[in-house]
């Protein structure tokens, strides 16, 4: 599913794409990805000109002139710019742009096409925590101060940090050489720090790449990201690093790969 990375590749190309567009029409395949009935949904956007789109965690936030569209993949999908000569097999969303072009959005299993007069005060976008990338050191820091439980568990939920899912919590981890069930009050101040630097350059580097390889963008390509680590979610697989074999371990209701040499559960 996209995660951070691939949701500010997608804002910002549909920002390039789709400002000043005016949406004429709105198919909806799929009324209970909507949080409104679909008739109200039509008319409230359909004649609505597109005034920007921006990330926020895993959510694209689509500003027009006549309030929000709020959008999240859930378990993964497509979001495609293309024409009605050359629609994708699946989708569950169409929007018709005044100059012709479609955005076709599919969820493989199902997704949200919310609608919001204010973001702030949805009951999902309104409670995320920051977008992950938009932190200084000291606001992660901040964030981390007082929390019980486990550092993977805590980076996966939205409400605490905004982008973050199992495809990007793993790299940071490892990089920085902290265990997923490492209790957040065991970390020291170097190992903090370690992290908010492996998670901002994990994130970023995959934005600059494009995104995830298995992710397509707006146009449908695939993404660029090349993590030595991505491929190795084998078990058994060595450790780019010091070479001890991979392995997997149950973190809660997900699994997670670890360096059983890089990653240990004491602090140091
Ligand atoms: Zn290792």
């Amino acid at each position: 599913m996209p995660e951070l990375p691939e949701i500010v590749v997608f804002a910002r190309d549909m920002q390039k794409e789709l400002v000043g567009r005016i949406i004429t029409k709105i198919e909806v395949f799929q009324p209970k990805c909507l949080n409104i009935p679909e008739e109200e949904f039509r008319a409230v956007l359909s004649g609505a000109r597109i005034l920007g789109v921006a990330p926020h965690g895993k959510w694209l936030k689509m500003q027009t002139t006549r309030g929000w569209l709020l959008l999240n993949l859930g378990m993964g999908g497509e979001i495609l710019l293309t024409d009605r000569a050359h629609l994708p097999e699946k989708y569950r969303l169409i929007l018709d742009l005044d100059n012709g072009a479609v955005l076709v959005i599919n969820f493989w299993w199902f997704g949200y096409a919310h609608y919001a007069d204010d973001p702030a005060r949805h009951p999902m976008v309104g409670k995320l925590g920051p977008h992950a990338l938009d932190l200084s050191q000291e606001e992660f820091r901040g964030l981390l101060k007082g929390r019980r439980g486990t550092i993977k568990a805590f980076l996966l939920d939205q409400d605490r940090i905004a982008g973050i899912g199992n495809v990007y919590v793993q790299t940071p981890l490892w990089r920085a050489k902290i265990h997923p069930l490492r209790p957040i009050p065991t970390l020291s101040e170097a190992e903090i720090t370690a992290l908010w630097q492996a998670l901002c350059d994990v994130l970023q580097g995959s934005i600059d790449a494009g995104g995830a390889p298995f992710e397509l963008n707006l146009y449908g390509q695939k993404g660029g990201w090349d993590d030595p680590y991505l491929f190795h979610w084998e078990e058994a697989a060595p450790c780019p690093a010091c070479g001890t074999p991979l392995a997997k371990i149950r973190t809660g209701s997900t699994g997670s790969y670890i360096c059983p040499g890089c990653q240990t559960l004491e602090s140091r």
